[in-house]
């Protein structure tokens, strides 16, 4: 008796710690449930909670469980938060990278270990990945600067970019300079300055554009800036100023803060990215992965390692003149709260 407790309740701790065990209906049998690791950059920005979620939502529904861990936008901590992934014996681990660079030692202990790694939203560098999925990223930084510039198209712009560490930082800015290049060179547009947020923080965005409207006087004409949190940030300090809502400015993600500024006319133009489309994609994508599947894709991206298969998901510009057509319709933020005073 004594053994046998010993012996079930080992099972059951077993069952716990590295996987999860369901009944297999047709064999009755203990059948290993497919465990993915999630590592996630940072959970205080509206977007990625959201992303866990539908992630995880998914991927129970095609019997995976999800055991996600967020690194509070600390690289060294990521590092280690996917250590312990690979050592609780997970099936794949889907990565947010914080910094993009950083991460080749834990990519090659997982691949090591046999277990296939992917990078979501952001692209890793220098390591074996198995897959990336994303947006067509400079396409989004295409879609902030004319979304600026249909509201105005000269004067004296200012760019306010995402995070240096972060390689999507880097490709919404191309993509919006591309569109501005033309202006600039033609000389309509003064490129007045730029800055990068470290670590996308608002705190961070806030103290730049502040300073920026002392430096020039508050005579800035427009604002580029590469995601909503920071353009809440800029438009904040735009307020104090008795700016808000006659300087444009872009943004990414469709927060809600977001599409109720562009409600009241205090930001021009956000960029959404369907997250459930991304999100589900990349339950299905790590499913497949995990059981030995090679996944389709309809793109590659060289990341210094290889040509990882990657597949790239369409965003979608939203104004003031289409949120009940896009986000609203789409059922990711509803009438009542866009409109709200
Ligand atoms: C994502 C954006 C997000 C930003 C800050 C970027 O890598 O693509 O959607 O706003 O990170 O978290």
């Amino acid at each position: 008796m004594k053994n046998l407790l010993k012996a079930l309740s080992l099972s059951l701790i077993l069952c716990i710690s590295v996987v999860s065990c369901g009944k297999d209906a047709n064999t009755d049998t203990d059948v290993k449930k497919l465990v993915i690791g999630m590592s996630l950059d940072d959970l205080r920005l509206e977007r990625w909670q959201k992303d866990r979620d539908i992630f995880t939502s998914e991927a129970n529904k095609l019997g995976a469980e999800v055991v996600a861990v967020s690194s509070d936008g600390d690289a060294t901590k990521q590092l280690s938060d996917i250590e312990n992934l690979i050592a609780k014996g997970v099936d794949v681990i889907v990565i947010i990278p914080k910094d993009g660079d950083s991460l080749s030692p834990a990519i090659a202990q997982a691949v090591a270990d046999g277990i296939p790694v992917m990078a979501y939203d952001r692209l890793i560098n220098n390591a074996d990945l198995s897959y990336y999925v994303t947006f067509d990223l400079e396409k989004v930084g295409r879609m902030q600067a004319e979304g600026v510039l249909a509201a105005k198209n000269k004067g004296r712009f200012f760019y306010l970019g995402g995070s240096p560490d972060d390689n999507n930082a880097h490709l919404f800015r191309k993509g919006a300079m591309d569109v501005l290049k033309p202006y600039i060179d033609n000389g309509s547009i003064e490129l007045i300055g730029e800055q990068m947020t470290q670590s996308w923080l608002p705190d961070v965005a806030l103290p730049i554009i502040e300073n920026m409207l002392t430096a020039e006087n508050n005579k800035v004409d427009a604002i580029v800036a590469a995601n909503d949190a920071i353009a809440g940030a800029a438009v904040q300090a735009l307020k104090t100023q008795g700016l808000a809502g006659i300087v444009p400015i872009s943004g990414q993600d469709a927060d809600l803060s977001a599409l109720q500024r562009i409600a009241k006319g205090e930001q021009t133009v956000t960029v959404y990215k369907p997250i459930s489309i991304l999100a589900k994609e990349a339950a299905k994508i790590a499913v497949d992965l995990a059981n030995d599947k090679t996944p389709t894709a309809n793109s590659s991206i060289n990341n210094k390692f290889k040509d990882v298969p990657t597949m790239y998901l369409e965003p979608i510009k939203v104004t003031k003149d289409n949120l009940d057509s896009t986000v609203i319709a789409d059922g990711w933020a509803t009438k009542e709260d866009v409109y709200q005073q």
